[in-house]
């Protein structure tokens, strides 16, 4: 007798065992897939008034985070940098839907680049932020975008979020032109963390994150929407490091995620010497760990 429900991205359910419980909820791993999900799967209306709530994004540490807008200067690279892989795969830009956009930052980016941009954003608070930074409607659904054929469509850490990944990307192929890309961030559910010690990944956040991808997941839910692969990788390496060391740099660790670590440089530089550490103590005490924190990736809508 199967006790919970089905793996969202394969439909396997026999033997998917909870990994951890919290706050009333478990995140069961799928035996088939990997994909890690959560049950109960809380209702759409209460996803959808759980992101109305403005400590979401400044405030609730536990399930959302402690201030979005201070993340700024932590995010800046990464948006940078995945402006440039999508520029090599559409030099001519075109028109972008940033799924998930928050407060509109990675959009400025964007535009700043080239492109036409355009959000989505669930919280009506981050919307009408999006909206007073970049002088336009940022839609609050999917059904409140304006019509037209996408050449991208971005969304970074967002697909954990979605209760029914597969069925919601298929939406979002649908708004893709034949030709258009779909590049995306998500937590990489392989990450040792994640299986060897559950209580410690930051991932694991209900009822904010519903569903948690492999590599492989990954790829079987975009090739299920209807996408090609162009490619899955890895980012953000974060090794396992001699209990002291972890936490002694744990402070570290979160005033760079937020942003308010300082001198910078310094801080960075300090964390990157610390992360080398720990890399070369995986390699002697933990050899098979996955290190990377975070999935990217890019698919197309085939032609
Ligand atoms: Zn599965």
């Amino acid at each position: 007798m199967n006790r919970y429900a089905a793996c969202p991205v394969c439909g396997f359910s026999e033997g998917n065992a909870p990994t951890i419980r919290r706050r009333g909820f478990s995140y069961v791993r799928c035996r088939g897939c990997g994909t890690i999900y959560l049950t109960p799967v809380p209702s759409v209306e209460q996803i959808r008034a759980f992101y109305q709530n403005p400590d979401y994004f400044a405030g609730d540490e536990d399930t959302g985070y402690r201030d979005y807008a201070a993340m700024h200067k932590a995010l800046a690279p990464h948006f940078r940098r995945r402006l440039g892989i999508l520029a090599k795969y559409l030099p001519q830009r075109g028109r972008l839907l940033d799924v998930g956009c928050a407060d509109g930052y990675f959009l400025e980016l964007a535009r700043a680049d080239g492109w036409e941009v355009m959000g989505l954003e669930i919280s009506e608070e981050m919307a009408r932020k999006a909206s007073g930074r970049l002088n336009i409607p940022i839609a609050t659904s999917l059904d409140g975008l304006s019509p037209g054929e996408l050449d991208a469509i971005t969304m970074w850490e967002v697909l954990e979020h979605l209760p029914d990944p597969v069925a919601e990307l298929r939406r979002l192929v649908q708004r893709l032109r034949p030709g258009g890309f779909l590049m995306l961030s998500t937590p990489n559910a392989g990450h040792w963390q994640a299986l060897r010690a559950p209580e410690t990944w930051t991932a694991y956040r209900p009822p904010a994150h519903l569903v948690l991808f492999t590599a492989d997941s990954l790829r079987l839910a975009l090739e299920k929407a209807g996408l090609s692969i162009a490619r899955i990788w890895k980012v953000s390496p974060l090794p396992p490091l001699p209990g002291w060391l972890q936490q002694a740099t744990f402070p570290l660790a979160r005033a760079l995620a937020d942003g308010s670590a300082r001198p910078w440089m310094l801080a960075l530089m300090l964390w990157r010497g610390v992360r080398l550490l720990g890399w070369g103590w995986q390699k002697m005490v933990h050899p098979q760990d996955d290190i990377f924190a975070t999935l990217e990736a890019l698919a197309c809508r085939p032609a």
